[in-house]
């Protein structure tokens, strides 16, 4: 008995086709989803459609205390939530993983709902009086990814209820059933119809991009979908969300100390076991402490137990997914033959019936190298020397993403300057991808446009609407 089995049940498809989601940690069964059709989108559209307006007209404070209830449901059922997301996605209850995921999604929801929103008075002259307000969009399309299934969902959903809106939500077809799950227990406290989970392939996510009663669409994943999103959203004109991948860099300056900076470093990098969009993953280091920083970062990595998510012990996983998986493996051993150091890891089991790869740190690494210049989105770190922060700064800045990058040194002041000089959506002080749900957060170039988060999140599930006489 699992104690998520009544939850699980709670989302048994009906009748239909479905789809069997594996644990990436055993290859085991976890349930099914529905593998629901374009035509299930349709009619969930248009029953978003009818429960929008109702919702409306409930006003800021209302729909604020639904979402307040609703962060209450998903605190009471936080323990099942945790542990079926630890069995579909592989990420582990303890460290910042599952509980804190389930943990996150309270914290967005009871944020996106007590932020507040005031009209803003933009003229007032005794002639014109000119006021800006933001209404409902309608119905707004919520597609995710699969490495925070359920944060992610929250981030999108819970802004968008919290403006008026209904929501259409597709979960990526690798973690249906966590964003399942997860709506169920939000909708103990919402009317009916509001928010609806589409579970399919990519092609419902066309669709939901490109349907003609869809205002808006919130998108977390690849910045290849974020394009075709961009180009099947051209005929309808829908407002975009964009939040794409990355591949940040950490710019460690040569007055840091290679002690103190390990923990929140291999952090960084290594959370939810390196599949996240925001962790660092190009390090850059300075020649005066490289070695020591290398040392410092291996003797942290090792002490961190990869294995069962269910385990209370384990703190890192596997990868989700085999196509991950193969890509990390793919990166590493190419580096490996280009002559590159693994301080670290490496050599996965050859064996086992999980998508494991072992924690692998990757020194003396050429900065065009594979491993560097693509985003590896896997427990693979490579440590790149250098020698000025000219150099380093350009570096960073010399790829087509711009999603989140750090500087660590204990001068803030030296820290905040070099910040100022990296091509990022968020740079971080001597820590990486902490976000905050009171803290705008945004990709630069190619890791996506538009807003999440605080009171610019809210404006942007919104309409703008300027009052003028
Ligand atoms: P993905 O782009 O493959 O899939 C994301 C979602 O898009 C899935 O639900 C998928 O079914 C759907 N989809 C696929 N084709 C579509 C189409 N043509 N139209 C509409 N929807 C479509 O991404 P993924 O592999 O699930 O996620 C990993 C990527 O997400 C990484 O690149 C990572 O950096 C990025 N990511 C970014 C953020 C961020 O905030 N910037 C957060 C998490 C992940």
């Amino acid at each position: 008995m699992e104690t998520y089995d009544a939850l699980l049940a709670s989302i048994a498809p009906g009748r239909g086709p479905t789809r069997t989601i594996h644990d990436p940690a055993t290859g085991a069964a976890v349930g099914e989803a529905p593998e629901h059709t374009v035509e299930q989108l349709d009619a969930a559209v248009a029953a978003a459609r009818a429960a929008q307006p109702a919702w409306a007209a409930l006003g800021h404070d209302a729909r604020s205390a639904a979402l307040l209830k609703a962060a209450d449901a998903v605190e009471r059922s936080a323990e099942e939530l945790a542990r079926l997301l630890s069995r579909e996605q592989g990420k582990p209850l303890n460290g910042p993983n599952a509980r804190f995921e389930v943990g996150a999604c309270a914290a967005w929801l009871r944020t996106a709902a007590g932020t507040p929103l005031p009209a803003e008075t933009l003229l007032d002259d005794g002639e014109t009086r000119a006021e800006l307000q933001y209404r409902p969009i309608g119905v707004v399309g919520a597609i995710g990814p699969w490495n925070w299934p359920m944060m992610i969902t929250v981030w999108q959903i819970a802004p968008a209820l919290r403006m008026g809106n209904a929501v259409v939500v597709k979960p990526s077809e690798y973690t249906p059933l966590s964003v399942l799950a997860l709506v169920k227990v939000i909708n103990e406290e919402l009317p009916e119809g509001l928010v609806t989970v589409v579970s399919g392939g990519r092609e419902v996510g066309a669709r939901l991009a490109g349907h003609p009663d869809i205002g808006k669409i919130m998108f977390t994943g690849s910045t290849a979908t974020g394009k075709a999103i961009i180009r099947s959203s051209a005929d309808t004109v829908k407002r975009l969300t964009l939040e794409l991948g990355g591949n940040d860099a950490g710019i460690v300056l040569p007055d840091a100390d290679p002690k103190a900076i390990a923990q929140d470093l291999f952090w960084g990098a290594f959370i939810n076991t390196g599949q996240t969009c925001a962790a660092l993953k190009r390090l850059y280091v300075h020649e005066d402490i490289y070695d020591a920083v290398c040392e410092e970062l291996t003797a942290v990595a090792k002490a961190m137990p990869m294995g069962n998510g269910l385990d209370e012990s384990n703190v890192l996983g596997p990868l989700q997914n085999k196509a991950q998986y193969t890509i990390v493996a793919g990166l590493v051993e190419d580096a490996r033959a280009s002559g590159a150091r693994i301080l670290l890891g490496g050599d996965p089991a050859a064996d086992q019936p999980g998508y494991f790869y072992p924690t692998t740190l990757v020194a003396d690494i050429d900065n065009n190298n594979p491993l560097v210049a693509e985003e590896q989105f896997g427990p693979a770190l490579p440590i790149i020397k250098y020698s000025t922060v000219d150099e380093a700064v350009a570096k960073a800045n010399a790829l087509d993403v711009g999603l989140g990058a750090s500087v660590w040194s204990p001068d803030l002041q030296a820290a905040r300057a070099v910040a100022a000089r990296i091509q990022a959506g968020t740079v971080w002080i001597n820590r990486h991808g902490a976000v905050d749900p009171r803290i705008p957060f945004g990709g630069a170039k190619q890791s996506g446009y538009g807003l999440e988060f605080g009171v610019e999140g809210l404006k942007a599930l919104g309409v703008p609407q300027v009052i003028n006489g």
